[in-house]
């Protein structure tokens, strides 16, 4: 594959930014920080160098001798995770956790070495195994650089919003945005696309309130309802509530703001150990809270039909389209979305 489109995950700005490695390390050693974290990202996190990414539009230059569908010169989607398609994981629609890579917590792009020998997408080719299931051919029409986060960003924002307001039509739903940037602001276009009747996201970021509010969201200032962070943000809840801030404190408000028989869907990462989350209360209201990484993969079919069939904008999440030669200083940019692109052959 030749990557000519990449989108920089929410996750990825953590080790860019922030030198979390000796953190995440020392937090594993005095036991702060949960095992698992080691688990996916290896006893030293981040530990350089290695490719990094993995949001990519991409186009086939190769295909290997048992590949029968993918064509070369086709233009698709590679999900973040290496999947097989016929494991009972695969065929659950579970196919970040195939087990056809067992000895892995992970096995994906642009981790480093613990999530496998895959590479990552910022890169001039990229091997995909399994070609036959894993990439997923962009519609016809559809361009590139809207698509650029379906990889994983936009189809985790899919899978927050999309099938529980399948099950709860016209439901209202609250998005805790700030910390997964990119996810909480697709999740509230999809909300308001798939006919939820309130769509409030909270952050206190003024362009990214603006970027939800051209969805059809109403933004609100986090700061603003601070105070009022263990009530609902209305009085009888949401239905459908994403946590798209990152943080504890984030679960523990989603919880407090869900209505009864609502679903909570945490898409950041919680790495502390014994992360509180307020039980009692979702019993009370008989409340679901998802935990977890996304199935990009499963999602990819529905996703793409769907914004071939409404011209869905989710390039106005991307704040800063750069160069792919600019890589190195865009993908560092302090911005909420960041893709590259480059012309395809
Ligand atoms: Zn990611
Ligand atoms: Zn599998």
């Amino acid at each position: 594959m030749r990557p000519f489109v990449a989108g920089r995950c929410d996750g990825d700005t953590v080790p860019i930014h922030r030198p979390v490695s000796r953190a995440l390390q020392a937090g594993m050693a005095v036991g702060a920080i949960d095992p698992v974290v080691g688990c996916i990202c290896g006893a030293v996190p981040f530990k350089g160098p290695f490719a990094i990414g993995h949001e990519c539009v991409a186009q086939v230059l190769r295909v290997g001798a048992a590949v029968e569908q993918i064509r070369v010169g086709q233009t698709v989607i590679v999900p973040w995770a290496v999947s097989c398609g016929s494991c009972p994981s695969c065929r659950r629609g579970l196919t970040s956790k195939c087990a056809t890579t067992p000895s892995r917590t992970l096995a994906a792009y642009g981790f480093g070495t613990a999530s496998g020998p895959w590479g990552g997408m910022i890169a001039d080719e990229v091997r995909v195994p399994f070609a036959d299931h894993i990439l997923v051919p962009v519609p016809l029409g559809v361009p590139a650089l809207r698509v650029a986060a379906a990889s994983d960003n936009l189809a985790d924002a899919w899978r927050s919003v999309v099938p529980p307001l399948g099950e709860r039509p016209g439901a209202s739903v609250l998005i805790i945005g700030g910390g997964a940037k990119s996810i909480g602001l697709y999740a509230a276009g999809l909300a308001v696309a798939h006919g939820a009747s309130v769509v409030d996201y909270l952050d206190d970021n003024f362009a990214r309130r603006q970027i939800a509010e051209s969805f059809g969201a109403r933004a609100l200032l986090m700061s603003a309802s601070r105070r009022r962070r263990n009530r609902p943000a209305t009085s009888v809840g949401y239905e459908v509530v994403v946590e798209a801030s990152s943080r504890a404190a984030g679960i523990r408000r989603a919880i407090h703001s869900l209505a009864p028989g609502g679903v909570c869907t945490a898409v950041g990462y919680y790495l502390a150990v014994g992360t509180r989350v307020p039980l009692m209360r979702m019993y009370a209201t008989d409340g679901t809270l998802r935990v977890g990484v996304s199935h990009a993969r499963a999602v990819l079919p529905d996703m793409l039909a769907f914004v071939e069939r409404t011209g869905y904008a989710a390039e106005h999440v991307s704040t800063l389209t750069a160069d792919w030669d600019d890589a190195p200083r865009a993908y560092a940019a302090r911005t909420t979305k960041v893709v590259l692109q480059r012309d395809p052959l």
